[in-house]
């Protein structure tokens, strides 16, 4: 866990855990420390996310490291090493430049790349920016996005130990359903991201996510619950945070995927 986090043995924080929980439906928890052991490749256990070892680097912002048109520098920086994960996606975050490749860009504030550990086992896939992303440039940070980070914590990660990104990276206007033509011009930078990054699963955030991730035209409620393979990932289609907002009831069911997705990320099994 990172240093600087409250110790969580406060009652008030515990109780605000609980309270995460019991709105996402879980029922109860294991006391066995064999739950938190991560069987890696060739048998060796390591820590879960966060415990002990080194904080992973987060990539927070590629928008100031690639949007601005910028005085020449009398001392450039050393390019990225486009093969490590990070160095990938800050050159991914380049290319894609100050996007005019569809019509969203007529509408944007901020393109919306992704924010995260560039080295994350688990990355979030959503559909496209809203209002609060459009303006502060970082994806999942208005009421679907707080949720969204409630589910993480209660998978016992951090938003920063994930990687999270939208199919789309400019806000469709009011918020409508990204078209296609927009879809198919996003979609290879997406797909470079989760090349770069080489999560274990991939959690696809609603209809969208699904449906692009997958290339499938097969609704949400038919797809969720169970894994999909993509590249070296297993995709795991569960309900959008903004449809839990309306339906809280189906925050039980996108509770029963997390758990899937847990279980692959805490033994490699599936
Ligand atoms: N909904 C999404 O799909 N993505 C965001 O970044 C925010 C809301």
């Amino acid at each position: 866990m990172p240093s600087d986090r409250k110790p969580e043995s406060a009652p008030s924080i515990m109780a605000e855990h609980l309270r995460y929980y019991a709105e996402l439906g879980v029922a109860g928890f294991s006391t066995d420390p064999a739950w938190r052991e991560r069987r890696e490749p060739g048998g060796a256990v390591s820590q879960p996310p966060g415990a002990g070892a080194a904080q992973p680097e987060v990539v927070e912002d590629y928008q100031s490291a690639a949007s601005d048109t910028p005085e020449p520098a009398a001392d450039p920086a050393p390019a990225a090493d486009v093969h490590t994960p990070a160095g990938a996606l800050a050159s991914i975050r380049a290319d894609l430049g100050d996007c005019l490749r569809c019509k969203l860009h007529a509408g944007r504030t901020n393109l919306v790349f992704g924010v995260g550990n560039p080295d994350a086992d688990l990355m979030f896939v959503g559909e496209g920016p809203g209002a609060d992303e459009d303006e502060q440039g970082e994806p999942f940070v208005g009421r679907a996005g707080q949720l969204l980070t409630q589910i993480i914590k209660a998978m016992g990660y951090e938003r920063e130990q994930v990687y999270i990104a939208n199919v789309v990276k400019c806000r469709p206007p009011n918020n409508r359903n990204p078209e296609p033509d927009e879809i198919a011009q996003c979609e290879p930078f997406l797909m470079r991201q989760i090349d770069a990054i080489r999560p274990r699963v991939i959690v696809a955030l609603g209809k969208f996510a699904a449906q692009a991730l997958l290339r499938t035209t097969d609704p949400i409620s038919r797809l969720r619950g169970r894994f999909h393979p993509l590249r070296d990932a297993e995709v795991m289609p569960t309900f959008h945070p903004s449809y839990l907002l309306r339906t809280p009831s189906a925050k039980r069911e996108v509770w029963e995927d997390m758990k899937k997705v847990m279980a692959v990320l805490e033994d490699g099994r599936r």
